[in-house]
């Protein structure tokens, strides 16, 4: 469903345009969420980032979107529009629905060598590509390679990123990126070339592919640092001896000794059962004007062709930017060029026409849209004069039936699913947030309105319900919510002192017992709640677990009864010092570090499955260290007994 808009004045450029559902993800600067480009129907991501919290590492945005306007590659997320308001700032990207490699590598506990050489050749493809482009990423890990539709990685996260002005060859000084997958030069706080240490940084993510555990791990930095300066790590017995050479060739502590990213794209290693080298230009050059595009958006602007592509070779990365991108992307899929103008009318109440002020009010969206009718433009800080034309006259009709002008649908067929891992692909359910049909005049109201399927049901919005963030189990009734809003905000004080030592497993045990004590009345009184709430009361709360299709991301279990493993993970999460918040079946759940920050957000949501019949707890990670987020939610739920 739409998300509600608490959005700051100046976002109105972000509504005109797109449509925003939940939040998707979150890193250490910005919080993305899934959306819809209205006028191509394509879904997106949306990274949006508060310009007060990001203080001094504003700078580290403007360099992430740099270096993504100059990246356009077939394994580097393609950034669309980059939208700035008063208070934040807009990164539109492509979308990509199969979540992070890391997540993917936890499901499967480690990759077979096959599986990992095919994620490993496109890594190689992308990193070639980024370092002949004059950068070095800096921050390579499992979290920021992202899975798209056809299983394939996008690299993302630039926001380290460098770009030595004298070349790649210039030596760096920032010490960046996160400590594990960190080059021992680096942590040394030497100088250093960016390539080599993304090279170190690809050896560790390949033994993570292939272990499915970190080579050099430990809880306490000094330890971690050590261990990475001295290079040592032990090859797990299943390695084999190909796989441990190449290894060794990139997790060598002096950088010179290292392989190079030129060596690794004809490594025999990379090659077996290839016999190509790895293929790094890029398919989708930047500049490329593509005729089709340019025609349907010049039927749809009303304009000539030349002046479109004159408007579109501007790369402002503006919506005209990102409609020629989306199109692009649309033809690559084999999807129809195609334009949807047929957008509604929505109320503006800043509109000075009488006749606008009577239009339909759409309650959930923003209104904004009025300069398409009285071309009033409200409080836009990213508008150029060209996005105004773009959008068109009210009154602009097509004079002649558009297909007599399209270009041939269907064409030009350029994408290329990754086939070796269509397998793991079938398993995937790509669309597990299901979306609003795009907007017509007819189902606009109704869109907007209400939810539709996904997360979050109507129902969990009825009497009772509640958006505090601090307040869990939504949809319990208000008395009930109480209680547990307090029994949250205990797990928050008591999380000030403990979590962190509770996760490194080192909470000596007299501390242990005196949690335990806290917890247990506490865990008491949950679990009354909870049984107070027979089924059938229950059934009144929620609509019951959503159905979904086995993907990766699902832990199966045993059970056919949602609302009992339900209940075991609502009663284990206090016992991990984890708090929640509920709606329905979905669990937003977070840990607390020192003065009550939250050290790592996460999402269980208990569905059915189709085939088998069983139930499933869908785990996303939203916020914090993935690794230590793998434990916690395999230490979750394992004790689940499900
Ligand atoms: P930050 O710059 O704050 O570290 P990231 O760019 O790493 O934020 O994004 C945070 C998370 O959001 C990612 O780890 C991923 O889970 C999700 N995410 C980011 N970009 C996309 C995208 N294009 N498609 C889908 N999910 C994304």
């Amino acid at each position: 469903m739409p998300v509600e808009r608490t959005e700051p004045q100046g976002a109105e450029e972000l509504y005109r345009h797109y449509e925003v559902y939940e939040t998707i993800g979150s890193g250490g600067f910005a919080k993305v969420k899934l959306g819809r480009h209205l006028l191509t129907g394509e879904k997106v991501a949306i990274k949006i980032m508060n310009k007060k919290e990001l203080g001094e590492d504003l700078p580290r945005v403007q360099v992430e979107i740099e270096a993504m306007k100059n990246l356009s590659h077939q394994h580097v997320c393609r950034l669309y529009q980059v939208i700035e308001t008063t208070s934040k700032i807009f990164i539109v990207l492509e979308y990509c629905p199969g979540g992070e490699l890391f997540d993917y590598i936890i499901a499967k506990d480690r990759l077979s060598e096959e599986e990992t050489r095919v994620f490993f050749r496109q890594i190689v493809s992308a990193l070639a590509y980024v370092h002949s482009q004059g950068y070095a990423h800096r921050d390579l890990k499992p979290e920021n390679l992202l899975i798209d539709a056809d299983h394939n990685l996008k690299l993302i996260d630039f926001g380290l990123c460098a770009k030595p002005k004298g070349g790649l060859g210039y030596e760096l000084m920032t010490c960046c990126g996160s400590p594990a997958y960190a080059a021992p030069e680096l942590i040394q706080g030497k100088t250093y070339i960016g390539s080599e240490a993304d090279v170190w940084s690809m050896g560790v993510l390949l033994f993570a592919l292939l272990c499915g555990y970190l080579p050099f791990d430990d809880d306490n930095c000094m330890v971690l640092y050590r261990k990475i300066t001295r290079g040592k790590y032990d090859n797990p017995h299943w390695l084999s001896p190909g796989s441990v050479l190449l290894l060794n060739q990139m997790l060598q502590v002096e950088p010179k000794r290292r392989l190079t990213v030129r060596q690794l794209l004809d490594h025999p290693w990379v090659l077996k059962e290839y016999n190509s080298p790895v293929e790094w230009h890029s398919k989708q050059p930047l500049g490329y004007i593509d005729e089709d595009c340019i025609t349907e958006m010049a039927v749809s602007l009303k304009r000539s062709r030349e002046s479109t592509t004159r408007l579109v070779k501007e790369w402002r990365y503006d919506h005209t930017t990102a409609t020629y991108l989306l199109l692009l992307a649309k033809k690559r899929r084999g999807r129809p060029v195609r334009l949807r103008l047929e957008q509604p009318p929505v109320y503006d109440p800043y509109c000075c026409s009488p006749l606008h002020q009577g239009m339909q009010v759409r309650t959930a969206s923003p209104p904004m849209l009025c300069s398409r009718y009285c071309n009033r433009s409200i409080g836009m800080q990213f508008s150029p004069p060209a996005e105004k034309r773009w959008l068109g006259s009210p009154t602009a009709q097509r004079k002649q039936p558009i297909t007599a002008r399209r270009p041939q649908e269907g064409r030009g067929r350029e994408r290329e699913p990754n086939k070796e891992n269509m397998a793991a692909q079938q398993q995937r359910d790509v669309d597990i947030f299901m979306l609003p049909a795009p907007p017509t005049p007819a189902s606009s109201k109704k869109s907007t309105r209400g939810p539709r399927t996904g997360l979050t049901t109507p129902t969990h919005k009825g009497k009772g319900a509640r958006t505090d963030p601090l307040t869990p189990h939504g949809n319990f009734e208000p008395v009930i919510g109480d209680f547990l809003l307090g029994v949250t905000c205990m797990w928050s004080r008591i999380h000030l002192r403990s979590r962190s030592l509770d996760l490194a497993g080192t909470r000596d045990s007299g501390q242990r017992k005196k949690a335990g004590k806290v917890f247990g009345s506490l865990e008491r009184g949950l679990d009354k709640v909870i049984t107070m709430l027979t089924p059938s009361k229950r059934r009144g709360l929620r609509d019951g677990p959503r159905k979904i299709k086995a993907q990766y991301n699902v832990t199966l279990t045993s059970q056919t009864n949602a609302d009992q493993v339900l209940n075991q993970i609502l009663s284990i999460l206090p016992e991990k010092n984890v708090g929640f918040n509920q709606k329905g079946y979905s669990l937003k759940c977070r840990t607390h570090g020192d003065y009550g920050k939250v050290t790592m957000a996460f999402e269980l949501e208990v569905c059915l499955l189709l085939r088998p019949e069983v139930v499933g707890i869908r785990r996303q990670r939203l916020k914090g260290d993935a690794w230590v987020y793998k434990h916690l939610v395999e230490d979750i739920l394992s004790a689940c007994r499900i």
